[in-house]
């Protein structure tokens, strides 16, 4: 008896043995993980899961490794706040955010890197490696250290120089790639065919899918054993989203939750808009975006591998996906710093900026019980809003000066009246 089945095909339901293994060989359809949710029923208990570690081990009954993690780092059971004051700002009275930028490496990316680098290793690989947008290379870089594995990470040349820094830092290989990441990544597809790695997000991406849905069962935890009403989230590849549905599903499955009926939206930049787009114009399947343009960075996949199943979800439950312009991203970056001391990257500008939106158009309830998941850390990314700030004001070193700019502050405060 084992709590995993194995790899199933999202498209023909074809069954295979756990390995570094993606794609089915009767239709290429992706594989994802499956569980006899009556076994892990028998095993889990609320009970259990809150006396747990501090991270997302406390779920491990609901994820595909055996043992083996690394017990001493902190990923996941990230804070969840009350959003009041920005609940206030936008007209909803049980908004909630969900800060992820506080992870070890300060983006969810820990999440799936976690599970896939443990799964890794339990099938006998030396080298970890990924193809990122930013974040999943400092992830995965920090992770191989301490799972004592070498790393290839493989970036845009373009990205932030904050994600350079963030990922060069723990000593992975670094490949700065001349090209979009859709590129890179089908570079990537090729190196797998290679040379013996475990990639991350190609031959191990099944497992480490199912390290995204751990932010589905931490909000339910944190809610007190309750499913939000919606829950807005920011799409690239589509897995962080489609894992979100999973994970509400499986509390259920495994009796943690009597039922759930969560609104699943999404989040994506006008730049970068293919599942938007689709699901605007009423379709089921995407146009890839060749060329991306915009400030969200980190969400700049043109060809999303999860694109079709993510405009699936937001029909089935109810959900939308919305697409903001790269003002509105930076706009919604000071906001959610404005109103709840979250300095976020533009990937959570992004999701703000769609929340605002839904709202203004009366597609959030005010009383819906409402989570946004921020997902990536300002700090890592601070070209996009490095020209809008700097100091209020400059004196000289004597209090005559500091309190003849202070009245003419004071004075610009009291005027504008800040819009929070
Ligand atoms: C990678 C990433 C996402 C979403 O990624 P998916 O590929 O859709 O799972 C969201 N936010 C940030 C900050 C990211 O780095
Ligand atoms: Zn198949």
């Amino acid at each position: 008896m084992s709590k995993v089945l194995g790899l199933q095909c999202k498209e023909c339901a074809a069954l295979y043995e756990i390995g570094a293994k993606h794609v089915c060989e009767l239709c290429f359809g992706p594989l994802e993980v499956t569980y006899d949710y009556d076994y892990i029923k028998a095993q889990i208990s609320r009970k259990k899961i809150e006396n747990g570690p501090l991270s997302l081990w406390r779920y491990a009954d609901l994820l595909p490794v055996e043992t083996g993690w690394d017990k001493d780092v902190r990923v996941g059971f990230t804070p969840m706040q009350h959003a009041r004051r920005l609940g206030a700002e936008l007209g909803l009275r049980n908004l909630y955010i969900k800060n992820d930028s506080v992870n070890p490496t300060f983006s969810f990316k820990d999440r799936p890197v976690a599970v896939a680098i443990t799964k890794a290793r339990e099938l006998g690989y030396k080298v970890f490696a990924c193809a990122s947008t930013g974040n999943l290379a400092s992830a995965v870089s920090a992770a191989g250290i301490k799972a004592d594995m070498q790393t290839y990470v493989f970036m845009p040349s373009d990205v932030e120089s904050g994600k350079i820094t963030n990922a060069a830092i723990y000593g992975a290989h670094l490949i700065a790639v001349n090209g979009t990441y859709d590129q890179l990544n089908r570079l990537c597809s090729e190196i797998v065919d290679e040379e013996n790695w475990a990639f991350c997000n190609i031959n191990m991406r099944p497992y480490y899918a199912e390290g995204s849905k751990t932010i589905a069962l931490e909000t339910v935890e944190q809610l007190g054993w309750k499913a939000p009403d919606h829950v807005v989230v920011p799409i690239a590849s589509g897995a962080l989203y489609t894992e979100v549905a999973k994970g509400f599903s499986e509390l259920v499955e495994v009796g943690l939750l009597e039922s759930q009926s969560v609104r699943i939206s999404g989040a994506q930049a006008k730049g970068c808009n293919p599942v938007a787009k689709a699901f605007a114009e009423g379709e089921e399947r995407f146009e890839p975006v060749r060329n991306p343009t915009t400030v969200a960075k980190s969400l700049a996949i043109g060809n999303p591998a999860d694109g079709n199943y993510s405009i699936a979800i937001a029909n089935k439950t109810n959900g939308l996906i919305e697409q903001v312009s790269d003002e509105e991203i930076v706009d919604a970056v000071r906001l959610l710093a404005a109103t709840e001391g979250i300095f976020t990257e533009p990937a959570g500008g992004v999701t703000i900026a769609t929340l605002k939106k839904l709202a203004a158009a009366g597609k959030v309830g005010p009383d819906e019980l409402t989570v946004a998941y921020i997902t990536g850390n300002g700090l890592k990314a601070q070209e996009a809003i490095n020209d809008q700030l700097g100091a209020s004001m400059t004196v000289e070193p004597t209090i005559s000066s500091f309190e003849q700019e202070l009245a003419t502050m004071q004075y610009e405060v009291n005027t504008e009246s800040i819009t929070v």
